[in-house]
């Protein structure tokens, strides 16, 4: 059996792998859907496709996952109604959808996919938003995403890009 986590993972944290990880007690293989991948360089979504898959790869590698998982960048449809044959078009074949997002959980329950809502580990501290917020701020953030992900954003010098996206025109 295969089953699809869908995120923006903007960026990979701790959350996440213990997401994926209880998801791997249950599957065969995992499909992890980078979501909004055409986005990148905006203070809602620094991170590059590329950049996100980077961060899983290296994080998975990190903790010596041993499912097999294919990850695959998904770009925005805006058209809901389109959005699942869409993400089907360009997915090995799953049977069961992982998500906490309402939409995303609505949109495939009526193409007919069994969902899951995953449990949320500590998601006051282990949230996207979150993260972004206290990089931007200056406050410590390293201790909630994988090592390899505190390296990539380090590579790309993701604190930088997100301290300049958020000052605006002047
Ligand atoms: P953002 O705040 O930017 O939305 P996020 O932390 O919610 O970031 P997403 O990429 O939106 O990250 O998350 C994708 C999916 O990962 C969610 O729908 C949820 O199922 C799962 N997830 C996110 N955070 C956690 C967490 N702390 N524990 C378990 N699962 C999580
Ligand atoms: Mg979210």
């Amino acid at each position: 059996m295969r089953g699809l986590l869908i995120g923006r993972f903007q960026p990979f944290h701790k959350g996440h792998l213990y997401v994926i990880g209880k998801i791997a007690e249950e599957v065969d293989e995992i499909i992890i859907g980078i979501g909004s991948a055409q986005k990148s360089h905006c203070p809602d979504n620094p991170f590059t496709a590329g950049e996100r898959l980077m961060m899983i790869k290296k994080s998975l590698i990190g903790v010596n996952f041993s499912k097999n998982y294919y990850i695959i960048p998904i770009n925005d449809v805006n058209n809901n109604s389109l959005w699942v044959s869409h993400v089907r078009s360009l997915t090995p074949p799953f049977s069961k959808v992982y998500s906490g997002n309402p939409l995303v959980k609505r949109l495939f329950k009526e193409a007919g996919k069994e969902v899951a809502t995953p449990p949320l580990f500590n998601r006051k501290e282990f949230s996207g938003t979150e993260i972004r917020r206290r990089i931007l701020s200056g406050e410590s953030w390293e201790e909630l995403v994988p090592e390899a992900v505190v390296k990539v954003i380090g590579e790309v010098k993701g604190r930088d890009r997100i301290e300049e996206l958020a000052i605006g025109d002047r």
